[in-house]
């Protein structure tokens, strides 16, 4: 701890971000930078408490609680108050292989846990992750990984979102020849096709894969796993597989209309968004466009706000934000209490730059759509949606009640599906023989990663269901760890 006061002098400050109504012009990334000395400070108010709950990661009422990848974070935050900037991305390397995805992506359940947040704001954690990953690129600090000492046995690892990524990274560490499969045109996932440009600059996610390739991880794109090679072809070619292929089924909203042009799940909307947009700044066409188009995108989440951005960036006339769950408390509510994830209002950036543009919030809580309604080009042109109320639970039915008397209609050329995803497809599950669990993910252990068919393993979102970045890297590593114990009989691996 090098300042003992730092928490009584220093308030939390974190850096601005770009003002949204230019930022909202370009897909450049949205956040500032802080000078060294201001992050020294914020670095000073950890209180390097006995116990550090921001490093311990758990599930609590369901939700993450503390740091998934048990990151070092009282000694990194120390470290940087010294000024000792590369012993903090060694430190910080130990437990996480990609702090630079973190730390401009994750929604920082350490601070909800930091101890210091029970009576004032929360050390900055997540922009002093991010600050030293940074300073360690900017330094040329980070290198491709050693190999370690060759064991002979190869590893598949099928997708390469941060759950492959991480696995492969920890695999090559282990010794063992590596390869990684995907069926994108390029390598990362959720990272490269899901998550937005603004957020996370997509040159990040290549520089990380062309160090792990230097490293010697082999990765074949353009390769579906399932079709263009089967998964039994790869079960006999390799010593073990990974499956990390994420929760890509998205959920429906099966009402009257569906079947109208215009509208579409978010992710189809996203991956096109980002695939033009780097292959040629949008100048191809290949993308569903959201220019001058009244948009409604159905579902919050990461999901639904990076469908708000995108939108924005096209120029569309309108935009809108359903949610079905009632308006969160300002503070944490009394069944919420520290150290759990604080279920509270927050406002994302694609909140913040719809309200910069048009004057207000985009969004509508406790709303349910009931209905598409059609022009006479078989063309979305309204909703028709009701209030309702989650205090009158319907008997046997869902959680909640309509409100009669609430129906409206809204005018939307563009409707967005963002409401969440219902586990991986079942290819790979059924040639394999995999047995999936209750909500159709792959089932194997959490911890253990093993399925029921010897040598393959499982992890990620399509282990664990849709869940975050920080997860996927977490159980990455783990499920490597676990793999080479399967094959060595022990493992170094943490
Ligand atoms: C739009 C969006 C925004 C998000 N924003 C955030 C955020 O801000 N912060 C956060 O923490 N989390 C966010 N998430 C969640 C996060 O991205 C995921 O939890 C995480 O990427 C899961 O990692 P994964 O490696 O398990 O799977 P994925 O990232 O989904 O990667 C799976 C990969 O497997 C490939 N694949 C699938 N099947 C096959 C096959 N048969 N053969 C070969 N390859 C295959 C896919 O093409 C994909 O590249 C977001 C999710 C979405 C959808
Ligand atoms: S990975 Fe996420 S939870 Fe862990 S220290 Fe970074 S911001 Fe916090």
């Amino acid at each position: 701890m090098g300042k003992p006061t730092g928490f009584k002098e220093f308030t939390r400050q974190v850096p601005g971000d770009r003002d949204p109504t230019l930022r909202i012009l370009d897909w450049n990334e949205f956040h500032e930078h802080m000078p060294v000395e201001a992050l020294q400070e914020q670095g000073a108010r950890c209180m390097d408490c006995g116990v550090p709950f921001c490093h311990t990661g758990g599930i609590m009422a369901n939700m993450a609680t503390g740091c998934p990848l048990n990151n070092l974070i009282p000694e990194w935050n120390d470290l940087i108050y010294q000024g000792r900037w590369k012993e903090a991305i060694d430190r910080l390397h130990k437990t996480n292989n990609f702090p630079e995805f973190t730390g401009r992506v994750c929604p920082a359940p350490c601070e909800g846990s930091c101890v210091l947040g029970i009576s004032e704001p929360a050390v900055t954690i997540k922009n002093i992750e991010c600050s030293i990953v940074d300073k360690a690129f900017e330094n040329d600090w980070v290198e491709a990984p050693t190999p370690g000492e060759p064991t002979g046995k190869c590893v598949a690892v099928v997708g390469s979102g941060p759950a492959g990524l991480a696995a492969a990274a920890q695999l090559n560490e282990a010794g063992h020849q590596v390869t990684v499969y995907e069926r994108s045109d390029r390598l990362g996932g959720l990272l490269m096709y899901g998550i937005p440009n603004m957020k996370l600059e997509k040159w990040m996610v290549e520089r990380r894969v062309n160090l792990l390739r230097q490293g010697g991880v082999e990765f074949v794109v353009n390769t579906e796993i399932g079709k263009d090679i089967s998964a039994t072809e790869l079960q006999d070619k390799f010593d073990a597989v990974i499956l990390c292929v994420g929760a890509t089924r998205p959920r429906d909203l099966p009402i009257p209309g569906r079947d109208l042009k215009g509208i579409h799940f978010a992710m189809d909307f996203l991956h096109a968004n980002t695939k033009s947009l780097l292959d040629s700044e949008l100048a191809d066409g290949q993308y569903i466009t959201a220019k001058d188009k009244n948009v409604i995108v159905i579902g919050g989440g990461d999901t639904g706000t990076d469908c708000l951005g995108t939108s924005l960036r096209h120029g569309c006339s309108s935009l809108v934000n359903f949610e079905i769950v009632p308006h969160p408390p300002e503070s944490r509510s009394e069944d919420n209490p520290w150290p759990q994830w604080p279920k509270i209002f927050r406002v994302d950036y694609g909140h913040a730059e719809a309200t910069a543009k048009y004057g207000e919030d985009p969004r509508t809580f406790c709303i349910e759509t009931v209905e598409f309604i059609g022009d006479e080009n078989g063309h979305v042109k309204a909703l028709k949606t009701t209030q309702v109320d989650w205090e009158q639970p319907v008997e046997g039915g869902p959680p909640f009640s309509r409100v009669p008397g609430s129906e409206k209609i809204y005018p939307a050329d563009l409707v967005l599906l963002a409401m969440g995803f219902l586990g991986p497809e079942a290819t790979l599950s059924d040639q394999l023989g995999l047995e999936v669990d209750s909500r159709s993910n792959f089932k194997a252990e959490y911890g253990e990663y093993a399925t029921n068919v010897d040598g393959i393993f499982a992890c990620g979102d399509c282990r664990r269901g849709q869940s975050l970045v920080v997860w996927a890297i977490a159980e990455g590593r783990e499920a490597a760890r676990e793999c080479d114990r399967y094959l060595m009989g022990v493992t170094q691996l943490p």
